[in-house]
């Protein structure tokens, strides 16, 4: 199998706590790294992870909130200081890129590498990369600024073509590429051999989404629909739901409830309230509506 796997290197809310750091990730897929939100400290993270930063070419930042993005600049600043030459591409709200340039500018610091912003938009889903192996779809979450989650999905690899069986139908090397895309093979006579025969399915295409912050939002489920590993805010237990509905934040039922309407394979929960030193009771709450949830855990990592 192929690597697909996500670092967790901050599962708290807005408040650090001695053991959870705040929002950031590292998906890993076939040893390109992107990073998802970059908290305060995330670069002493990376190290600690001893994930090599210098590999990391895109980060995705989901909104404005603090915890969300302040740990950016110092990075982008590091960066600069070990002498990257690479472009950093960095996905997020709009004004993100004004944000960061200002601070640049009062330093004085003219960075040594291209830094390339795209401005996401959080009002349908759109793909944002796609390097033919893995595309990354940001799409909307309900939140009190705009907020988009992305969505890592595997691209569909071609049909496996069974070579001996198409040497034995004495087909060209010609006609392999309209095979493998799921096209019969017609031979000059007009005998036509169905694709079924001269190929196999590959392996299926695997997905990972990241959900922080929103409130419950239905429309989730359909976004990230079949997902095999759903990454998503559980702020409060149900006892804090007004609290979660006016501070558009999920409980781990929410988390749960849209785990099971679309399908996922597995739930992670994460962006915990700092109020909360035993997670157990939260985990239960969301067990009982989808069984195959975990608690993320900063420095664990998750194969999707
Ligand atoms: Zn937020």
């Amino acid at each position: 199998m192929k690597k697909f796997e996500v670092t967790i290197l901050g599962s708290s809310a807005a408040l650090p706590t001695r053991s959870r750091n705040l929002p950031a990730q590292v998906v890993n897929y076939r040893d390109r790294l992107f990073l998802v939100d970059c908290g305060e400290g995330t670069q002493m993270h990376l190290k600690r992870n001893r994930i090599r930063m210098g590999k990391i070419m895109h980060i995705f930042i989901s909104h404005l909130h603090g915890d969300h993005f302040y740990g950016l600049i110092g990075l982008v600043s590091t960066y600069h200081l070990l002498g990257r030459k690479e472009a950093l591409h960095v996905y997020g709200p709009e004004p993100l890129e004004q944000i960061i340039r200002v601070q640049l500018e009062a330093s004085e610091t003219t960075l040594f590498y291209p830094l390339i912003f795209h401005t996401t938009q959080h009002t349908a889903p759109e793909e944002i990369f796609n390097d033919g192996r893995i595309s990354v779809t940001s799409f909307p979450l309900l939140h009190r600024v705009p907020t988009t989650g992305f969505l890592f999905r595997e691209i569909p690899h071609p049909r496996k073509l069974l070579r001996d069986v198409a040497d034995r139908y004495g087909i060209p090397v010609g006609a392999f590429d309209a095979i493998r895309a799921g096209n019969d093979y017609v031979d000059e006579e007009g005998n036509c051999i169905p694709n079924g025969l001269l190929t196999q399915e590959s392996a299926p295409v695997r997905s990972y989404a990241y959900c922080s912050d929103t409130g419950f939002y239905e429309p989730l489920a359909d976004m990230v629909r079949g997902c095999d590993l759903l990454y998503h805010e559980a702020t409060f237990m149900q006892d804090m739901l007004a609290s979660a509905r006016e501070k558009q934040h999920a409980t781990a039922v929410d988390a749960a409830t849209i785990a099971r309407l679309s399908g996922a394979n597995r739930l992670l929960l994460g962006h915990f309230s700092a109020r909360y030193e035993d997670l157990q009771p939260l985990l239960e709450e969301a067990k009982a509506v989808f069984s195959q949830t975990e608690l993320a855990e900063d420095n664990a990592t998750y194969e999707v």
